[in-house]
């Protein structure tokens, strides 16, 4: 018998969404960069709760953030600073159970691997989005072949990572309805929504169990 835990990564594994998070200090020093910034984190907002299709709002947050090369990788270096309190501790101490521990993330590989590596997240552990450059280094768009490029997608991730590791059991952990969808849709077998960072009403109604702290995530885990 083997327990997969996945965690989702913004807002769960992070402290902040990634992208919102690069795009605001890309902008910081920009005019009007403020209110395109706002925009920005309106969008997340929405498609976290699943008011917006997830694909529609990753369309919306690439075209008004303008991120080139040159902001991402400081970016994903700022990122490695804002780990969630505790989450270091508790992902090694399943680790150390002889969990498997993963993360799925619609967020972008180019931004959160940083951080991921510092929470001891080997790459075969990670599914998460990628960025599409022009030759000047400006995000253009994203890999839309990937899975975790639309609505629905972590469940995908979900059934290939308990496949992959012949796992009998696939817990997922996350703040938004994305994550919420990885369970309803059957990938995975059981969800715990996390609130310690964002609590995001529509995941908190409908999740079988939430937890509002790292500890009481730990607790739920049996850490
Ligand atoms: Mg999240």
């Amino acid at each position: 018998m083997t327990r997969i835990i996945i965690f989702d990564v913004d807002s769960t594994l992070l402290s902040v969404e990634s992208l919102d998070f690069a795009v605001a200090r890309a902008l910081a020093s920009q005019p009007g960069g403020k209110a395109r910034a706002d925009e920005l984190a309106a969008i997340t907002d929405r498609g976290m709760t699943g008011a917006l299709d997830f694909r529609q709002s990753l369309e919306q947050r690439i075209a008004i953030a303008g991120l080139t090369s040159d902001d991402i990788m400081p970016a994903s270096i700022a990122l490695s600073e804002l780990i969630t309190p505790g989450m270091f501790e508790l992902t090694g101490a399943l680790r150390d159970r002889g969990h498997g521990v993963f993360a799925v993330s619609g967020g972008f590989l180019e931004l959160l691997g940083p951080a991921l590596a510092t929470l001891g997240f080997m790459p075969g552990d990670v599914r998460a989005n990628r960025f599409e450059f022009d030759e000047a280094g400006v995000v253009t768009g994203f890999d839309r072949e990937n899975p975790l490029s639309r609505s629905g997608g972590k469940a995908v991730a979900v059934r290939a990572l308990k496949g992959l590791t012949e796992a009998s059991t696939a817990v997922m952990v996350g703040d938004g309805m994305t994550d919420f969808e990885a369970f309803a849709d059957g990938a995975a077998d059981a969800f715990i929504g996390f609130g310690g960072i964002v609590r995001r009403e529509p995941v908190a109604a409908r999740a079988p169990a939430y937890a509002d702290s790292v500890d009481e995530l730990a607790g739920l885990l049996g850490v």
